[in-house]
């Protein structure tokens, strides 16, 4: 496997990765299945606060392996605290993890349930200076992951993000995306799971607390079915549809999920 091209395929897939990326194999790998009956509840965990700023958005973009809004993270401008977190972390980006069919899609497993597909919000520590710094660090970084399940009251927030999808229809394309505020896709509850893992993407590194939201959003077909139109390659190249970008379960390896509701 070429260093630079990790995929989803079977060549390239999370099966080989660890080939090229040794932390692929770690102790603290994600995702993971969450047992409810294995989930410890928690009561000292705090609910978590959001505070974003729709100016930092900046662009949408299309790598051939996501579909990612980048967000101006140069100074406290678009931040998450509170929770299992100590201080603020900065919004950087987010992205999502899909399926080729509703059945499959999200990268972490709650109770067996896969959902059509995982949002997650990345966010770092700037105590650690940059993000390639808290990159290096248990607690550099912080992502919320909200799953999409497919349903009769579609959310009206994700049209935004679906409709830019348009102008970055293959790889490597790249549009301005201004004026947003991602906290309009959070769903009503803030109940969630926590627990310490790592990037779900080659290099792995293992820096993430994981604040897993435990109520989906809603999603219609025709919106999954416009992030399925994605190609994961370039524009001159046959298109090929961007589908099933997600990884399995890691094994838990004696970690605890703690949840901040009983
Ligand atoms: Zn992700």
């Amino acid at each position: 496997m070429a260093q630079s091209v990790w995929g989803y395929d079977s060549d390239n897939g999370p099966e080989r990765w660890h080939e090229n990326y040794p932390l692929a194999k770690g102790d603290k790998q994600s995702p993971i299945e969450i047992n409810s009956k294995d989930v410890q509840h928690d009561s000292s965990l705090s609910s978590w606060h959001a505070s974003y700023d729709p100016g930092a958005a900046k662009t949408i973009l299309n790598n051939g392996r996501t579909c990612r809004v980048v967000f101006d993270d140069t100074f406290d401008r678009s931040v998450l605290r509170g929770g299992p977190l100590s201080g603020a972390y900065r919004l950087r980006q987010l992205h999502l993890h899909w399926g080729s069919c509703d059945q499959h899609g999200s990268e972490h497993v709650i109770d067996g349930v896969k959902y059509a597909a995982e949002l997650h919000m990345v966010h770092w520590n700037p105590k650690h200076g940059n993000f390639a710094g808290a990159l290096k660090q248990p607690d550099g970084v912080a992502v919320v992951g909200i799953f999409l399940k497919v349903g009769q009251t579609p959310k009206p927030e994700m049209k935004r993000i679906l409709e830019e999808i348009e102008n970055i229809k293959t790889k490597g394309k790249e549009a301005p995306f201004l004026h947003f505020d991602p906290s309009i896709l959070f769903p009503k509850s803030r109940d969630y799971w926590t627990y310490h893992g790592s990037f779900t993407t080659p290099p792995c590194e293992e820096c993430i607390t994981w604040i897993l939201l435990r109520e989906p959003i809603e999603v219609s077909s025709d919106q999954m079915a416009k992030l399925r139109s994605l190609s994961k390659n370039s524009e001159n190249e046959p298109v090929s549809p961007l589908v099933d970008n997600w990884r399995p379960p890691q094994p838990l390896k004696g970690r605890i999920v703690r949840a901040s509701f009983k």
